[in-house]
């Protein structure tokens, strides 16, 4: 248990780091939290399409936790009373190979999730606005999105509410130990003492815990998100097909998500962003006028085995890190049931196939 005195800095101000400060300075934890860049959402939160999804792909506990991420996000608006609300406008997906859908579609379904498989006719109900309208479709009803950057903004306001002390420019240079436990961090404008440290800092984590013989599989993985200026909204679900994501932020600006393949003249950022445009104008209706706005390249943490890692690391006392891929998705439910465990001192078996030393 920690007690009333308990210091604990959080190292980051993304959406996971923002959800866990908020939900540990609500339960009244002394909380401070840092970040090197100017503001909060300046790394992967700002480049993030925010589709809050259960995924497709995944192994049956997984899965549960991504629908229990899908609650945590319900739970959150209603507890902030909405000062943000989740677009909950479910998303539509199709695949190159038809028998996908219907291989997602039955395993889906076998976990209770709520998914079904519609018809062209459904699917031009949906989207009347689709020029080449596929035989089938899954359509996902209760996933939805949220603006990543707002909502980050908010889940920091509302940690200093609850008396958080929000410290950015502040990049953190190393931790500083003594035997094996914690005492606080180094950073460029001094050092900061603590009784627990929690990393939250997504790419920045493998480098920041490797001095510490901590050797994390944490895979930098780019991908790009552009914005379109449009006349009116075009799309009305989040699209996920063969060609590209693609929902409404707005009735005039849309985002469109790619993979990021190289700096290469054919397929750099600015060559899919014009590919990016040129087939939405292909596929939907009344897109003639969209100008793109903005095309940037974020870098999302993701694990070598694609899975969270959450939780108190094996060999340092006091050290909690926090770094998942999609992490939109899951800060929600990860900054609840951290703060749970930090709280109680006790683990999580939600979280137990997440933990740091699983790659010992
Ligand atoms: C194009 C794209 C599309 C995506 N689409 C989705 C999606 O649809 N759904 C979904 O769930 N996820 C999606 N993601 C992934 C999602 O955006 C990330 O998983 C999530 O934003 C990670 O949040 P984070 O808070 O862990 O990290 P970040 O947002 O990267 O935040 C880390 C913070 O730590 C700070 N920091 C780093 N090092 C230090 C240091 N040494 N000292 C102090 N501060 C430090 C940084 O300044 C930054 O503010 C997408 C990502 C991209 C790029």
């Amino acid at each position: 248990m920690i007690s009333k005195s308990t210091h604990i800095i959080i190292v980051g101000a993304g959406i996971v780091g923002a959800s866990l400060a908020y939900h540990l300075a609500s339960k009244n934890v002394r909380v401070t939290l840092i970040d090197g860049a100017r503001g909060p959402a300046r790394d992967a939160t700002e480049k993030s399409f925010a589709w809050i999804t259960a995924g497709d792909d995944v192994i049956e506990t997984h899965f549960n936790f991504r629908q229990q991420a899908i609650a945590d996000w319900h739970r959150l608006e209603n507890e902030l009373r909405g000062a943000f609300k989740v677009n909950w406008s479910g998303a539509l997906s199709w695949y190159k190979d038809m028998a996908e859908a219907d291989r997602i579609v039955n395993k889906l379904s076998s976990f209770e999730y709520k998914v079904r498989l519609i018809d062209s006719q459904q699917i031009q109900h949906l989207e009347p606005n689709l020029k080449i309208i596929p035989d089938q479709a899954v359509f996902a009803e209760n996933e939805g999105a949220i603006d990543a950057v707002l909502t980050t903004k908010l889940l920091v306001a509302a940690a200093g509410n609850a008396g958080a002390d929000i410290r950015f420019n502040t990049t953190v240079l190393s931790l500083i130990t003594s035997g094996s436990r914690i005492k606080g961090v180094v950073t460029a404008n001094g050092n900061l003492n603590a009784d627990m440290v929690v990393l939250a800092i997504g790419t920045g984590t493998a480098a920041l815990c490797q001095p510490m013989g901590l050797t994390l599989p944490i895979d930098i993985s780019p991908a790009i998100l552009m914005k379109f200026r449009t006349q009116q909204r075009f799309v009305n679900r989040i699209v996920s097909n063969p060609f590209m994501e693609i929902r409404a932020a707005s009735n005039e600006l849309m985002l469109a998500a790619e993979d990021y393949i190289d700096e290469s003249v054919e397929n750099n950022p600015q060559a899919i962003a014009r590919r990016t445009s040129e087939t939405i104008k292909k596929h939907w209706q009344g897109t003639e006028q969209i100008e793109l706005i903005n095309t940037m390249v974020g870098k999302r943490p993701v694990p070598k085995d694609g899975q969270p890692i959450i939780g108190r690391t094996p060999d340092i006392d006091g050290l909690y890190l926090s770094v998942m891929h999609p992490g939109v998705t899951l800060a929600a439910i990860a900054g609840r049931l951290a703060t749970d465990e930090i709280i109680s001192d006790q683990d999580n078996v939600l979280l137990s196939a997440y933990r740091p030393n699983r790659f010992n």
